[in-house]
């Protein structure tokens, strides 16, 4: 018999079957911990973490927030102290599968932490390194998959990502996280952190269409009909949603595959994507910095 436990989000009611609740993390009151990562209202990643009893009934429910922060700051200029980039400590119980990323992400200025994988107090980080501001940290810890040079740089590009455009939810963060994981192996580039920043951002970065259309794009993208069904939707919408993460609601797919979509029509200037707060211009160099 397998051992399920079923329980329903508040925002998108979706129900959600937790098909490994022994993931979950042993809590002191007898419940045992799972977080439920999903697509939620929003399209956005959103975490649960959910409280189940050895009956896998479900005892509680608690949505990870991460509150917005007030100032955001460039490179060279420290932040505030009372910046808070992380509102309070999140635990979640695991990213994908058990023990495949542990990490703790930490706001120096408050000591608030995003603990990945369930890490516990005292356990020593295998390596740690601060965002250059050195508002962000991340320290990580054994795990199944092995912190290589490629992963090295993309956790440093994601801290330094993160302290400039702080993310106002744990979705967002868990998005960017998710799709470094996914990207690992290669070492980040300049679209890359393009499309980073734009998850980070996804409520501030607004789309307003430009003068080119659909024909634009070359046959050398080679896009498939669906891409281009997609794109439709996407130009269709655009007048009446104000931001990208508007836009993500009416795609029913991945977020970072529509983000890679409106990446492409803002390459052939089919669209414009206005930023809030976003380095002016990311090159090569900037990566340099970043990773060194
Ligand atoms: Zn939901």
């Amino acid at each position: 018999m397998s051992r399920v436990a079923v329980y329903q989000c508040l925002d998108c009611s979706k129900v959600r079957r937790i098909v490994q609740p022994e993931l979950g993390i042993e809590k002191q009151n007898g419940l045992r911990q799972y977080s439920d990562i999903h697509r939620c209202s929003d399209g956005v990643l959103a975490v649960n973490n959910i409280q189940i009893d050895t009956n896998l009934v479900v005892r509680a429910i608690e949505k990870q927030e991460l509150e917005a922060q007030i100032q955001t700051s460039r490179l060279n200029i420290p932040l505030p102290k009372t910046n808070n980039v992380f509102h309070n400590n999140i635990v979640i119980s695991h990213l994908k599968e058990k023990n495949d990323f542990r990490a703790i992400f930490k706001n120096e200025w408050t000591g608030s932490t995003f603990n990945v994988g369930n890490v516990r107090t005292n356990e020593e980080a295998i390596a740690e390194f601060s965002s250059i501001a050195s508002g962000i940290s991340v320290g990580y810890y054994e795990c199944t998959t092995e912190l290589d040079k490629s992963l090295t740089d993309w956790l440093k590009v994601l801290i330094n990502l993160i302290e400039l455009i702080p993310p106002k939810e744990a979705g967002y963060f868990m998005e960017a996280l998710h799709f470094i994981f996914d990207m690992r192996h290669v070492p980040p580039c300049v679209y890359d952190i393009h499309i980073i920043q734009l998850i980070l951002s996804a409520d501030d970065a607004y789309l307003e269409l430009s003068e080119n259309t659909v024909d634009a794009i070359p046959k050398d993208e080679e896009l498939s009909e669906e891409h281009y069904y997609i794109i439709d939707l996407i130009l269709k919408h655009i007048n009446e949603a104000s931001s990208l993460l508007e836009i993500s609601k009416i795609i029913p797919d991945d977020f970072v595959y529509t983000i890679f979509l409106i990446m492409i029509l803002e390459k052939y200037d089919i669209i414009k994507i206005n930023k809030p707060e976003m380095i002016d211009e990311i090159n090569d160099n900037f990566i340099d910095i970043l990773i060194d």
